[in-house]
């Protein structure tokens, strides 16, 4: 896990480029493309922080865009997609994955000899992906609650589309809402993830349901319950899915833990910071 200083980290600009890579590959949508293969090239803009490596000179400390093109390359040769998007996507999605320095990137894929029956120069497909931030919130107040929460964090820290930042401390809290029910184990994670905000929702119903969660009264009992607090600045308000968390601000067992881990993020709507808010909470 890397320091909490992360967080507050201005994600950098620095670029590596690779341009016109040329992959023979079988993706299409027709049977003479995946059978006959042609000619495909990869443009890719990686966003990374340079100035260690190049302070340093040190090719431990930045991205070698040798293993890149390789890895493009194997990539794409090993795999068959109808779409470019599913090449793109995909293809995006391995490369962050395999190199952990680069934040984002954008990945290009043309492909000259699509087959359209009229003169053109190249179709391609576009996509910028990268590694987002988020504050999960995990509660527990049944059975070995220390443990559910281990566990999840554990979880969350082996699925490749996620990193674990860093982790608060554990604290104890009554219960929330008016329901008669033993006291709660609250925490929450600073992470970094490739999942979109639903997505990673779904992810956390699932460690939920793994924890043996039954959702029975609201508010009511549970192993396990993992909240999305923040997602990067983003507002969101869906059936599903309202970030920032709608109550975390009135809750001290959300803005403890959060103030450990994330004490300068700005809260999008209110902007106020964790820590302000707690303060706001705090005073009588
Ligand atoms: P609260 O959300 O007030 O803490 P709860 O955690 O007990 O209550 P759940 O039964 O776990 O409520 O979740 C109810 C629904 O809340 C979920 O099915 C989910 O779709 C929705 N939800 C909305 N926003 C969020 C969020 N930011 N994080 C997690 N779930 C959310
Ligand atoms: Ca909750
Ligand atoms: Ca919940």
């Amino acid at each position: 896990m890397r320091g909490n200083d992360f967080a507050f980290r201005k994600k950098k600009r620095d670029e590596i480029r690779i341009e016109g890579l040329e992959v023979f590959a079988h993706h299409g949508v027709f049977p003479e493309e995946t059978k006959l293969g042609q000619r495909f090239f990869v443009n890719v803009v990686l966003y990374t922080d340079t100035r260690e490596a190049g302070k340093k000179d040190d090719m431990a400390l930045s991205t070698d865009y040798g293993r890149v093109c390789m890895e493009i390359h194997a990539f794409l040769t090993s795999h068959t997609y109808k779409l470019l998007e599913g090449a793109a996507e995909y293809l995006a999605e391995h490369l962050l994955c395999r190199f952990p320095f680069i934040e984002e990137l954008e990945l290009e894929i043309r492909k000259p000899s699509a087959p359209v029956p009229l003169p053109f120069a190249s179709v391609s497909v576009t996509v910028t992906r990268g590694w987002k931030r988020a504050v999960i919130a995990c509660g527990s107040n049944m059975g070995d609650k220390e443990n559910y929460i281990r566990e999840a964090s554990r979880k969350i820290e082996e699925d490749e589309k996620c990193r674990l930042i860093s982790s608060s401390d554990l604290i104890v809290a009554k219960p929330y809402g008016g329901v008669e029910q033993d006291d709660f184990i609250n925490g929450a994670f600073l992470i970094e993830t490739l999942y979109e905000p639903e997505e990673l929702l779904a992810f956390l119903n699932r460690l939920e349901a793994e924890a043996g969660r039954e959702r029975i009264i609201h508010w009511g009992p549970r192993t396990l319950d993992l909240d999305i607090i923040f997602y990067e600045d983003d507002v969101i308000r869906t059936d599903k899915l309202t970030v920032p968390h709608a109550d975390m601000h009135n809750r001290s067992f959300v803005l403890l833990p959060l103030v450990q881990i994330a004490p300068q993020w700005v809260h999008p709507v209110y902007r106020k910071t964790a820590a302000e808010l707690l303060g706001m909470l705090q005073e009588p």
